[in-house]
């Protein structure tokens, strides 16, 4: 069986957080599905389009890795595209809270898809893309949150 993995975010904008978090999962999966979630509540600084290409360009050499939008429950988009695990990365006490509710909620919803969780490496445990807009809302520089390929 193939191991697809799910790794749903909002990626408003990706960081050099996700694009660690991905670069590390690579070795661990036949194909990782990085799956921006369509969020009607959320109001985005990127629109879809954009956040998909930046993504895109970010991969562009890794033949494993696909660059997707979804609506509705990630657990329905995992069956939808035979996925049997979701990939997350945590960066803090916080981010566990959040992320336990959420993969135990999942796991109740889809018995056969495993939430897999990776640390963040010290030197980007630090960046969140909540932040990178924050500063970029005030003129600041954010060009060593994010990957190259990101330009703003
Ligand atoms: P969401 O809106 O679903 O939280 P994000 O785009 O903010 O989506 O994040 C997607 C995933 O990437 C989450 O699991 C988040 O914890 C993880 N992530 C975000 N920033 C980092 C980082 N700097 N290091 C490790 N993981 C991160």
């Amino acid at each position: 069986m193939e191991r697809i993995a799910v790794f749903p975010g909002s990626f408003d904008p990706i960081t050099k957080g996700h694009e660690s978090i991905v670069k590390r999962a690579i070795p661990l999966f036949d194909k990782i599905i990085i799956a921006i979630g369509i969020n009607a509540g959320k109001n985005s600084m990127f629109d879809l389009e954009q956040r998909k290409l930046w993504i895109k360009s970010t991969f562009k050499n890794n033949p494993t890795i696909e660059v997707t939008t979804y609506a509705g429950l990630t657990v329905d988009y995992c069956k939808a595209q035979n996925a049997n695990f979701i990939l997350r990365g945590l960066r803090s006490y916080s981010d566990f809270d959040y992320e336990y509710g959420i993969a135990q909620m999942n796991k109740s919803l889809i018995s056969n898809v495993e939430t897999i969780f990776l640390l963040t490496e010290p030197e980007f445990s630090h960046i969140s893309s909540t932040i990178v807009r924050d500063i970029i809302r005030n003129k600041g520089k954010v060009e060593q949150f994010l990957p190259n390929a990101v330009t703003l």
